[in-house]
């Protein structure tokens, strides 16, 4: 096992001013905490934080990121918790610890590739400080090291999490390095046979070119030493995976020394990497089509870098990048080197991508922090702020928008998942169906077949998915609630005039009202789009005798009170009928208006007193109908509604309207609009409905007109 010394020596190299004290308290406190674990391997478990911490130092991180590294396992795997790491090294590394640990736990079982873009982004939205990520991915590093003690089947799947989340988030933040050895340690193992044979070719034409890379390398060398430049040349393989990903992406061979090795001019500034490009295509010929100047056209994550492919030795292509220094150093660790120390002072290196713009290259649009300055220490990874990543029990991610609830996931699962869900279980534990969830939450769904969506639902979900899947389900069982009042308000209607809704009669409605079957007619009467009355009048257009009462606005009619030539409409708000005392309220520009006596908007026109009119009914039986409303609390049973809609029509009275509140398995409740000629026609019909037993309550409601509002502030409509 490496001795503190050793972990220490190369940060004294560039970070001479660090606290080593609390460096190496850090190493004991992992050292014995993990006492007595062992690795696959065989070795003392410590072996591992060690070797991460090592990682860290050579990205030249900060003291906390070191700390942190040497304790990343500790609250997961031994008993120390979190809050006497808070004690012993202070909450900074204590919250770069509980970040590693969160991340340790998500569940990337059973991970699909489809979702891979969705586990990198929930890394991303849980690490809350780049750190996190940076330790998390050494500590990956090494556990891909050391895989080979592992299983085979484990093997196959850390390789697999490694390529799809771990190397493309190294990728993305730049650390081409990280990235490359992490994708070449996967490749060993899911795909040996392909990272055999490319290392095979490697052999074959380092003998057929008799090692052809110092050769090069001098070259290029010579060629700069004309132009008294001091730069450092460097030559490689490329790793077998970029090749191997080159040769799928072009499906070709690998013939082209270009695609094999690479050739890098580094110098000390960048006017001198610009001579050295000259220098390159003065002696070599450039390749067309292959020259890229990322000096003047940084990529987004930092990276600058001259690329150029020459035709070089006897012919041979070879791509050269030309760099500075600091350039180089960016292009090697990537957003990183944003916290790297040289000589006891945090680097200050001009092309380090600031990791405020880098969070916003990478998803833009998803940060909302207006002080970049924020982020400079913590760099505050909240650019995910508006979606939130939660797990099916197979390991699956799901994503939603922020405050999605169980419902909005068991809809993003399946609607057949959706439409029967009865409750959920989050992280173990019950909760209810309009919770919202949060990052990383597990999530499993409750279902019963007996179950249906619930109006209530609609206001629970945020995704549109979930939403039309809802409105859908409930129109469809609305559909069937109104056939099955449809046929009650057909026979009654029927009845009056001596006739039978056969299924005969109801075709031929359907035909003459050009509606598609007589379904649709039963739906359209219990939904009361097509009254009673006129299915009466499309059959027997002779028969229509004027049983029902014809509608007459309050207008037609002449109250005792009103001058000559003035004219009154009755108010919405309380919809009064005949039978009711009533009262005048003159308002300017809308005439008079007739309200009930106990009408609560009277009480706002307090003030206006002068404004009232004593006012009466007309006398005698008036051939009129007046709307009313009745809220109506039912017990849930086949034919419940269907007789008291029966109950209405025998009574005479026409209904306009109905709206379903509150359903539930046992009671629910309706407003019907009904047309009653007056106060004691209602009450006699209210009686009537209140002697059945499956009925629970009945009140008349005020609220008439505006009952689309209270529906969707206060209930539910269907
Ligand atoms: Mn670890």
């Amino acid at each position: 096992m490496i001795g503190i010394k050793e972990l220490i020596d190369p940060i004294k190299t560039y970070n001479p001013k660090a606290d080593f004290d609390a460096i190496i308290r850090a190493y004991e406190y992992g050292l014995k905490a993990h006492e007595g674990q062992f690795r696959a391997s065989g070795e003392p478990y410590f072996v591992h934080p060690i070797e991460v911490a090592r990682i860290v130092v050579e990205l030249k991180l900060d003291e906390s990121t070191i700390k942190t590294a040497l304790l990343h396992d500790t609250v997961e795997d031994t008993n120390r918790s979190l809050r006497h790491i808070e004690i012993s090294f202070g909450s900074e590394v204590a919250q770069l610890v509980d970040g590693v640990t969160k991340l340790t736990n998500l569940q990337l079982s059973s991970l699909e590739t489809k979702h891979a873009e969705n586990f990198r982004k929930l890394f991303v939205a849980m690490s809350k400080d780049l750190r996190v990520l940076l330790v998390k991915l050494s500590d990956r590093l090494h556990n891909m090291r050391t895989i080979r003690a592992l299983p085979v089947d484990k093997q196959v799947r850390k390789s697999r999490e490694t390529m799809e989340i771990f190397a493309p988030l190294a990728g993305r933040m730049g650390m081409q390095s990280m990235r490359e050895e992490l994708e070449d340690l996967s490749f060993r193992v899911l795909n040996p046979e392909a990272r055999n044979s490319i290392i095979r070719r490697f052999l074959t034409l380092r003998k057929e070119t008799d090692d052809l890379i110092p050769k090069i390398m001098n070259d290029i060398n010579q060629q700069l030493g004309k132009e008294k430049l001091n730069a450092r040349v460097t030559g490689r393989e490329k790793k077998p995976y970029s090749i191997w990903r080159k040769m799928q992406d072009k499906k070709e061979g690998f013939t082209r020394l270009s695609d094999i090795f690479g050739f890098r001019i580094v110098t000390e500034n960048e006017t001198d990497a610009y001579i050295a490009m000259g220098a390159v295509h003065r002696r070599w010929r450039a390749v067309p089509g292959r020259f890229k100047d990322y000096i003047s056209h940084p990529k987004s994550n930092g990276y600058r870098s001259i690329h150029t492919t020459v035709s070089g030795r006897d012919g041979k292509r070879v791509e050269v990048q030309i760099r500075t220094n600091q350039m180089h150093e960016v292009a090697e660790s990537g957003v990183a080197a944003h916290w790297s120390y040289r000589d006891g002072e945090r680097v200050e290196n001009p092309f380090v991508v600031d990791p405020f713009k880098w969070l916003r290259s990478l998803n833009d649009g998803f940060i909302h922090s207006e002080n970049p300055s924020d982020f400079f220490e913590h760099v505050k990874l909240e650019m995910f702020q508006d979606q939130v990543f939660c797990f099916t029990p197979k390991g699956e991610v799901i994503k939603l928008p922020r405050g999605g609830t169980p419902i909005d996931f068991a809809y993003a699962i399946h609607t057949r998942i959706g439409d029967s869900c009865v409750g959920s279980i989050v992280d173990g534990q019950r909760v209810p169906l309009w919770s919202k969830l949060k990052n990383g939450q597990s999530v499993s769904i409750i279902r019963s077949d007996a179950q249906k969506p619930q109006s209530s639902w609609e206001s629970m979900v945020v995704t549109g998915r979930a939403k039309s899947a809802i409105r859908r389900k409930l129109r469809e069982e609305h559909r069937v609630e109104s056939i099955k009042i449809g046929k009650e308000i057909a026979r009654v209607s029927l009845h009056k005039i001596g006739k039978k809704a056969t299924e005969k009669a109801l075709n031929t409605a359907a035909r003459k009202l050009a509606m598609s079957s007589s379904d649709d007619v039963l739906a359209a009467l219990g939904s009361v789009e097509l009254t009673g009355d006129e299915l009466i009048k499309t059959l027997y257009p002779k028969k229509v005798t004027g049983l029902s009462l014809p509608f007459l606005g309050a207008r037609h009619m002449t109250f005792i009170g009103l001058e000559p030539g003035q004219e009154a409409k009755k108010a919405s708000c309380c919809m009064p009928i005949p039978g009711e005392r009533i009262v005048g309220i003159a308002v300017r520009k809308e005439g008079i208006t007739i309200h009930a006596i106990d009408c609560d908007h009277l009480e706002d026109l307090d003030d206006n007193y002068e404004h009232w009119i004593d006012l009466r009914w007309p006398e005698g039986e008036a051939q009129t109908s007046h709307p009313t409303c009745l809220t109506i609390s039912m017990y849930n049973g086949v034919g419940v509604l269907g007789r008291i809609c029966s109950l209405i029509g025998e009574r005479g009275a026409n209904i306009t309207n109905i709206d379903f509140f509150d359903r539930k398995p046992d009671f629910y409740k309706i407003i019907i609009e009904i047309h009653v000629k007056d106060l004691k026609h209602l009450s006699d019909i209210m009686t009537s409905i209140e002697a059945d037993s499956d009925i629970s309550v009945v009140v008349r409601t005020r609220e008439g007109s505006g009952r689309a509002e209270l529906g969707e502030n206060n209930l539910s409509p269907i």
